[in-house]
């Protein structure tokens, strides 16, 4: 059958479609995007017209804590997210609940109904990525596919000291196909390790780490050399060190820096996530600042990084991190609950519910800096940066319809700064900011940047020929509405809508889940050299017996245990 999209109006930068009213055709066996000028007129087609209603690709959430055993211990820790919101089974959909920490079925829900087609699960500890591929696995609708954590990892941590930058490439190619993951995943790179030993807090670029002799500095460089290696199609994905500290915009820029010294300059050789929580000038909590321009200005000089915002909204959410160490803190400072854990020769994680508050000072600048950023940049540089809220920890994702509004309208800015702390707005640059971004804008940073970014801008984040057929529309006309003056109709829109199509399927109508489809999981097979290969792996078996709680065999993850997945092969430079 083909579906014909008729009267769309597309906005798809990948193909440089800004609003142009064009008809879209489906083919629903393949799942595709095909072209309309071989559409037969009789036989089996479907019409949809649209009108002129907002058309986009599937949106990608680069970076999102949506599955694993962190957002498991959060939905334990917190029962009063879900007795509220529970949403009984419908014909077309299962039972679901949660807010901030919902359960997999009413994730996938949700990003079906913001017309989002691909989510990236932001960090799985190896040891645990089978829990994670579990509940990926039962999120309905969506692709998702998840970053593995490497930064205290003791048998990477164990061949940068030896210099051995080919042998990490192999155990990065194993690690990667064991636990099917799609890519490196830096947190903090070395805090775990020293906060072990007593003192991980506030743990910068350039300080020792204890027992290994080893900077973070030196195991971002190492990574970021080992993903050009390997051919990775996403550079290594950093949360980077001092995250959540005054004063930290320093290392932020110092970790840019790191990524210009690794690369081959010839491709994006590191993924900076939430940006917003290492972008804070001063010394103290009472003093801190945006540092939003002289991160612009070190972005623009950096073609080899991109970021995602982590933009705060303001509301209870729950944080949750492999930054264990800020987390303690972050419990000390919310004096409620939390748990931390401490995961075998690997990586920790923290877990400690926050609220955001229009009155607290810090709250309102980091309020300021994510869309500061966002709105300074210059209009090229917007591809190399991606909506998020690093869900949930600056907010869940479903307040992204939220965050676009304020992106696009100054009224809508100017209404909300009236009601924050006004000792934070006078630090501020966003009261003095005139620029609002534009439909095609939103469309590069929730679509061609995130696919671009993580290599997959051939058949994802756009509606040409051939791409699949993930298409979102929404209940407004860009041509009749201005989103500056209007921009709690853009909210509402963008919030559910109107029309989901994934891989062909219609899932979504008027808001409403109309059918639960199993989205594809896709992982990165980078093959290096053979003889290489096994050498690491005989050495990677020792080290399970003498250091792991569970055996080289069961640690595998096989691909029959993943529903439907899909490898991208590449091919590294170590051949
Ligand atoms: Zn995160």
């Amino acid at each position: 059958m083909i579906l014909v999209l008729k009267n769309a109006c597309v906005v798809d930068p990948l193909q440089g479609i800004d609003c142009e009213l064009m008809d879209i055709c489906i083919d629903v066996s393949l799942g595709r995007v095909v072209p309309c000028d071989r559409i037969p007129t009789k036989g089996n087609v479907k019409i949809i017209d649209l009108e002129g209603r907002l058309t986009m690709a599937g949106g990608i959430d680069i970076h999102a804590h949506v599955a694993g055993p962190k957002i498991n211990i959060a939905r334990l820790m917190r029962p009063e997210d879900h007795y509220r919101t529970n949403i009984p089974a419908g014909d077309t959909y299962r039972a679901s609940c949660g807010v901030t920490t919902q359960t997999v079925i009413r994730t996938g829900h949700r990003y079906a109904q913001l017309g989002y087609t691909l989510v990236c699960e932001a960090a799985s500890p190896p040891l645990k990525t089978r829990h994670t591929h579990e509940e990926l696995d039962d999120m309905p609708i969506v692709d998702k596919l998840v970053y593995i954590l490497m930064d205290s990892t003791w048998l990477g941590l164990d061949y940068i000291v030896e210099g051995e930058i080919e042998k990490l490439a192999a155990y990065v190619s194993w690690l990667l196909k064991a636990t099917k993951g799609y890519t490196i995943k830096l947190v903090d790179p070395g805090a775990d390790i020293a906060w072990f030993y007593g003192n991980g807090i506030g743990l910068d670029i350039d300080d020792q780490i204890p027992e290994y002799g080893l900077t973070p500095r030196e195991i971002i460089a190492a990574y970021c050399k080992v993903a050009q290696l390997l051919n990775l199609p996403h550079g290594v994905h950093i949360h980077t060190n001092k995250l959540g500290i005054p004063g930290n915009y320093r290392t932020l820029l110092e970790t840019f820096r790191t990524g210009e010294a690794s690369s081959f300059q010839d491709r994006l050789v590191m993924h900076v996530t939430h940006v917003q929580f290492s972008g804070y000038k001063g010394d103290c909590w009472y003093n801190i600042e945006p540092a939003s321009e002289e991160i612009v200005k070190e972005l623009e000089k950096s073609p080899h990084v991109s970021i995602d915002l982590g933009q705060v909204t303001f509301g209870n959410t729950t944080t949750m991190t492999a930054d264990a160490p800020f987390e303690f803190v972050l419990y000390h400072l919310s004096k409620w609950k939390a748990v931390l854990h401490d995961i075998e020769a690997e990586t920790a994680t923290g877990i400690v519910p926050y609220t955001y508050r229009k009155s607290s000072y810090v709250n309102c600048v980091q309020w300021a800096i994510g869309l500061e950023i966002a709105l300074m940049l210059r209009r090229d540089d917007l591809w190399r940066i991606v909506l998020s809220t690093d869900h949930p920890n600056a907010g869940p994702f479903t307040r992204y319809p939220l965050i676009i509004s304020w992106l696009m309208s100054r009224k809508a800015r100017e209404e909300l700064l009236k009601k924050l702390n006004q000792r934070a707005v006078r630090k501020m640059i966003l009261p003095s900011i005139d620029r609002e971004l534009d439909f095609y804008d939103i469309a590069v940073i929730t679509r061609a940047a995130p696919a671009r970014i993580l290599g997959l801008q051939e058949e994802r984040g756009t509606l040409k020929p051939g791409a699949i057929a993930d298409v979102a529309v929404y209940d407004i006309k860009p041509r009749e509405l201005d989103p500056s003056k209007e921009p709690d109709k853009v909210r509402k829109a963008l919030s559910r809508a109107w029309l989901l199509i994934k891989s062909g399927h219609v899932v979504v109508k008027e808001g409403k889940i109309v059918q639960e489809i199993s989205g594809e999981t896709l992982y990165v097979d980078a093959k290096v050299r053979e003889d290489l290969y096994k050498e690491v792996v005989n050495e990677i078996k020792k080290k399970f017996k003498t250091y792991y709680s569970v055996t080289y065999k069961s640690f595998y993850i096989k691909s029959y245990e993943i529903h439907k997945l899909k490898n991208i092969t590449v091919v590294s430079k170590i051949t």
